[in-house]
């Protein structure tokens, strides 16, 4: 069993993935204790994802560690929706958000209590609005035609649905890999159309439970997180005075951040943890009936999983040695550098061989490891240090548990789709 990673602090290794997967005296990887040559065989073929169990359970003790007790902890899904993922997060947090009416049947599936479910995304269609009403989970509304077709939905079912409105903030997230919020975006009602979605919800007659406030991802700057967190709390309070009731449901967002390429530092959850404290101890008095919700997809899942793919071809092209694997980015569009990078930049990567040159100490060489498809893009390492490797042997991305399978687009080629595995 691997230890239990190290408290995150302003010294921790820069980058270093191979510690949540420890190295064997041989070069084997392991993945919750067992052998990545042998975790190989039992899959039955390549390639694969593989996702620890336990990696993500320390994910969620750490982050329970350094946040306040009383902040609640939301599963956004979309990063990694296997089912089993899903279902295994969801007896650790204390709620799963979807994005769509797909993924909230996984999470019903999946466990999860409808209480606890909120469904956001732009673009709701009428059918999914209905089957929302009819689980029961809390609505993140996104516009004001969405107020309207609940208002009806509620008539014809009978039923009364449970919104929070999602707001599109007026400032930005600092520093974000993706910027959700501020300025023109689809997601979100702005704020100066918040006090109309009131009105509907009004004359709606439909249950308001609080806001939701999303303002980036993938950001790995501590302050600016904080930033974010307090201007979203200023602002609910100040929308909350015009709320049909008091506020129960404040979601703050997340956007926190994994390291993925060289000199990144992993994100100081300190300060995020102590301005928690703050936001939670003013809500007591201002906000009293608010449940407090972060919101993390990558976070909890990013650094637990792998990708590994087995070597087809072994060739020298121009004096540059080219790993040509029996999967690429059919499978894993954010390594290949396709899915949100400006630069493309490889992700932390190794391979895993039989001759032994993966132990340490053994021959290395610089290569770069691809895909099968008929694109330059399909690029998964480029020119990379790695232990020299033949034919048959593993080749691993580290940092692959999040929009990884899900966010490939698995058809392209025809090449057969990706096995997940949680182990
Ligand atoms: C994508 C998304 C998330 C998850 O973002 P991560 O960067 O994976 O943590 C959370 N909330 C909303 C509304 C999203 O759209």
């Amino acid at each position: 069993m691997t230890p239990p990673t190290s408290e995150p602090t302003r010294s921790a290794p820069v980058h270093a993935p191979s510690q949540h997967f420890p190295v064997t005296p041989g070069g084997d990887l392991l993945v919750g204790g067992i052998p990545l040559t042998r975790l190989a065989e039992r899959v039955g073929s390549t390639p694969f994802y593989a996702y620890s169990r336990e990696l993500l359970r320390q994910r969620v003790t750490e982050l329970r560690a350094a946040l306040p007790a009383a902040v609640e902890l939301h599963y956004a899904m979309k990063a990694n929706p296997m089912p089993a993922v899903v279902g295994f997060m969801a007896g650790l947090v204390n709620g799963i958000d979807v994005a769509s009416a797909g993924e909230l049947k996984v999470a019903l599936d999946a466990g999860a209590d409808p209480k606890d479910i909120s469904f956001a995304g732009p673009g709701k269609r009428d059918a999914e609005l209905r089957q929302a009403l009819a689980a029961g989970v809390l609505v993140n509304v996104e516009s004001l035609r969405e107020l309207r077709v609940l208002a009806e939905l509620q008539q014809a079912l009978g039923l009364s649905a449970r919104v929070a409105l999602r707001v599109n903030p007026d400032f930005e997230l600092k520093g974000s890999g993706m910027k959700m919020g501020g300025g023109p975006k689809q997601f979100g009602i702005d704020v100066d159309q918040v006090g109309a979605a009131m009105d509907l919800v009004r004359a709606g007659g439909l249950g308001f439970e609080g806001f939701h406030l999303f303002a980036g991802s993938q950001n790995l700057r501590a302050e600016s997180i904080c930033e974010a967190q307090r201007k979203s709390y200023e602002l609910a309070l100040r929308l909350a005075e015009g709320a049909p009731t008091p506020v129960k449901f404040l979601n703050l967002g997340g956007g926190f951040g994994i390291p993925y390429f060289p000199g990144e530092q992993r994100l100081d959850l300190a300060p995020i943890g102590a301005n928690l404290d703050d936001i939670c101890a003013r809500a007591k008095t201002q906000l009293p009936l608010a449940a407090i919700v972060i919101e993390l997809g990558r976070y909890f899942v990013g650094e637990a999983g792998l990708y590994v793919t087995r070597i087809v071809d072994r060739k020298v092209s121009c004096g540059q040695v080219f790993l040509v694997c029996d999967g690429g980015l059919n499978h894993h569009l954010s390594a290949s550098g396709n899915f949100g990078q400006v630069i493309r930049k490889n992700y932390p990567a190794t391979l895993v061989t039989r001759s032994g040159s993966s132990a340490e100490g053994g021959a290395r060489e610089v290569a770069s490891v691809v895909g099968p498809l008929c694109t330059p893009l399909d690029l998964l390492a480029d020119r990379m240090n790695l232990p020299v490797a033949e034919v048959g042997d593993l080749a691993v991305i580290f940092q692959s548990g999040a929009y990884g399978a899900s966010a490939s687009p698995q058809a392209f080629l025809g090449h057969p789709v990706v096995t997940e595995v949680l182990v």
